[in-house]
């Protein structure tokens, strides 16, 4: 199934507002009983129940009658969401062809008004670890909805977040636009992912450049942690830009004083650094017998084979744990989503029991269901014109959580 966003011209008011019902609803439900939806949405005459009918048949909404008669969102359901604030904020007017299917996202252009294209990733987390994960455990399948719902609005945060304080801090990173839900708007970058690049005129330089970042990141207390050929674009002039972050550890975020944290840290470092040595050895030959020691102009330390080390970090320059609270994301949400890709959201989900209320947080922070107020939530004036230009052929995609 592809993201086929035609559909969103002929979604209506009432449509949308059901829509939004469900996903408040989904703030302490997984399944959001039918009863509820029609109360928060409180739409005259029974419209609720066509509405339903309608989103169903779009598959923007899950109907689930094994407990009780009720719906949740598909991500379907939370990429409309997310793609009309966006629309209503101005952001963009249009969505275009998918041009990206990362492990955990996918990624499509959009366009604004004037013409300017940009990167619109939808993040997905789950689809993937979450196979793994579901055959160990399957009391997973009941809570699954929630938390990918939520892993994805926050590592669609954490993106957010960390690309605009790397650009603050001169990485060459994509200029994050916005975030809303589980979308971010990045400008889109030119060029293709260094995996399929099967020259460069100068690739000495390039991976000296490369190199230079990852040991730029430690100097900031960052490492990426998913540093390779797929998450480094190369445009024609052998620019490099790094995307993708949903893994990075700030090395301040965590009690960096303790040593096993080091030890850790520091084979997330190696490994990163490995993964270029070995790319371009493959790819383009480099020898780095050659490479001289201090190629990137900093002070740190390489062992005999031109890998620098992370023990010889010198000068950590401090963090960007400011940068990143600014966009809004905390120490917790760290905490979580690191928590997450660890695994340990298995013990976590096993300790928690239902509903304790930390569900809460799965949606968007937004002011309580207030029906009174609920007219100023609602996304829609009347749903303007979204053009598409989706050429159709794009592979069949499961938008269902699981
Ligand atoms: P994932 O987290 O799922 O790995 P990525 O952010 O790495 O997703 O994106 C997957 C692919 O989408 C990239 O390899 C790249 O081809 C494309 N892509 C991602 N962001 C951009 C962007 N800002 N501009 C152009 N292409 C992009
Ligand atoms: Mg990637």
């Amino acid at each position: 199934m592809k993201l086929d966003v035609d559909v969103l011209r002929y979604l209506s008011k009432e449509d949308f507002r059901v829509l939004t019902a469900v996903e408040m609803g989904m703030r302490n439900h997984e399944i959001v009983p039918s009863e509820l939806i029609h109360r928060i949405a409180s739409l005259k005459h029974g419209g609720t129940y066509k509405v339903l009918k309608n989103l169903l048949k779009h598959k923007l909404l899950h109907h689930d009658s094994s407990k009780y008669d009720g719906f949740r969102l598909t991500y379907l359901g939370y990429d409309f969401l997310a793609i009309k604030t966006m629309v209503n904020r101005g952001v963009f007017s249009s969505v275009g062809r998918q041009i990206g299917v990362g492990k955990e996202s996918d990624i499509f252009e959009v366009a604004k008004d004037d013409g300017t294209v940009l990167a619109m990733k939808l993040h997905r987390l789950g689809r993937t670890s979450f196979r793994a994960v579901k055959s160990k455990r399957d009391y997973l399948r009941h809570r699954s909805s929630f938390n990918w719902l939520y892993l994805s609005r926050l590592a669609a945060l954490k993106e957010f977040a960390f690309m605009k304080a790397l650009e603050e801090h001169g990485f060459p990173v994509p200029n994050a636009v916005d975030c809303n839900r589980h979308c971010v708007i990045m400008s889109l970058v030119e060029g293709y992912p260094l995996v399929q690049v099967k020259e460069l005129q100068n690739p000495d330089t390039v991976f000296e450049t490369i190199l230079g970042l990852v040991v730029r990141l430690a100097e900031h207390g960052l490492i990426h942690c998913d540093f390779n050929e797929f998450n480094i674009m190369i445009d024609e002039n052998e620019n490099v830009t790094m995307i993708d972050f949903p893994q990075m550890v700030s090395v301040s975020h965590r009690n960096a004083q303790m040593y096993e944290v080091l030890l850790v840290d520091a084979s997330y470092f190696d490994r990163d650094v490995e993964c270029i040595f070995k790319f371009f050895t493959k790819r383009f030959n480099v020898s780095f017998e050659e490479t001289p020691e201090e190629s990137d102009g900093s002070d740190v330390d390489s062992d005999e084979t031109g890998r620098p080390r992370f023990s010889s970090i010198k000068k950590v320059t401090g963090s960007l744990d400011k940068e990143l609270a600014a966009s809004g994301f905390t120490r917790k949400d760290q905490d979580d989503i690191e928590k997450f890709i660890e695994g340990d959201v298995e013990k976590d989900l096993d300790s928690d029991g239902e509903g304790t209320g930390d569900e809460g947080h799965i949606l968007e922070a937004s002011p309580d269901v207030n029906i009174k107020h609920f007219d100023s939530l609602c996304l829609v004036e009347q749903h303007e014109p979204i053009v598409t230009c989706d050429d159709g052929d794009e592979e069949e995609k499961q938008h269902q959580f699981a």
